[in-house]
């Protein structure tokens, strides 16, 4: 016997967060049984599981990708306006998801499976995986801004893990830098520059953890290789 939402994520439906979504929503059923309680069990062999109206069985081939994401795409499987989603992007058979998130205006590196097992090593909150981004910013840091970065930023009721900030290149009205973060709360890179009104005008994700996206051009994407996988476990 399996819990449904993690029998779900070995089909590749989703990360098992998401799942547990799906069967909160009534989206999900059991042998036509919608069911909505999380601790369900199933038996994988005996029991037939649809999402969505559709049967859903476990896929054996698992992909891991990394996308360098372009800006106007929103990192979502769906979107309710029909905007651009990072999985137009990806020319793949299976049913893949983005690990973590990216905004809509920021490019880089975003990774992409269809094995919810990694999903949950990735981003769950205990897991602090170093993820560096460079950003343009307005105006220049100041000597005492980057030493708050290494203790932590008030960006509106929370305080972040400590950051590291360094300056690449300073000009007279702004600067590139490279910022280190630790967590991935909504916006954070831009709301820690905001914190010092420093507003961002570009931003691109370098790495997650060792992963890192060196030379892929914009729009782009490939396999992990098999290094990078075992990273991720
Ligand atoms: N921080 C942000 O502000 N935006 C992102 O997309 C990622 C991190």
């Amino acid at each position: 016997m399996e819990r449904l939402q993690k029998y779900m994520a070995r089909c590749g439906v989703a990360s098992r967060r998401k799942c547990e979504e799906y069967i909160s929503q009534g989206l999900v059923a059991v042998n036509n049984d919608v069911i909505t309680e999380l601790g369900f069990k199933v038996d994988v062999d005996k029991d037939r599981v649809s999402f969505n109206g559709s049967i859903i069985s476990p896929c054996e081939n698992k992909v891991y990708i990394a996308l360098n994401k372009p800006e106007g795409y929103i990192t979502s499987v769906k979107d309710e306006f029909d905007r651009k989603t990072v999985i137009d992007l990806v020319d793949v058979k299976e049913r893949i998801f983005p690990i973590g998130r990216l905004d809509y205006d920021t490019s880089g590196l975003l990774l992409l499976t269809n094995d919810g097992e990694v999903y949950n090593k990735v981003i769950h909150p205990r897991v602090s995986i170093n993820k560096v981004y460079e950003a343009l910013v307005k105006g220049n840091f100041t000597e005492e801004e980057i030493k708050k970065f290494e203790v932590g930023v008030d960006i509106g009721g929370y305080i972040t893990a400590p950051a590291e900030l360094k300056v690449i290149k300073k000009e007279k009205n702004k600067s590139l830098v490279h910022i280190t973060i630790h967590e991935g709360k909504n916006r954070q890179v831009r709301k820690m520059c905001a914190a010092f009104s420093h507003e961002v005008i570009t931003l691109k994700r370098l790495s997650v953890g060792d992963i890192k996206l060196k030379d892929l051009p914009k729009g782009s994407w490939r396999n992990l290789d098999d290094k990078e996988i075992e990273y991720l476990f």
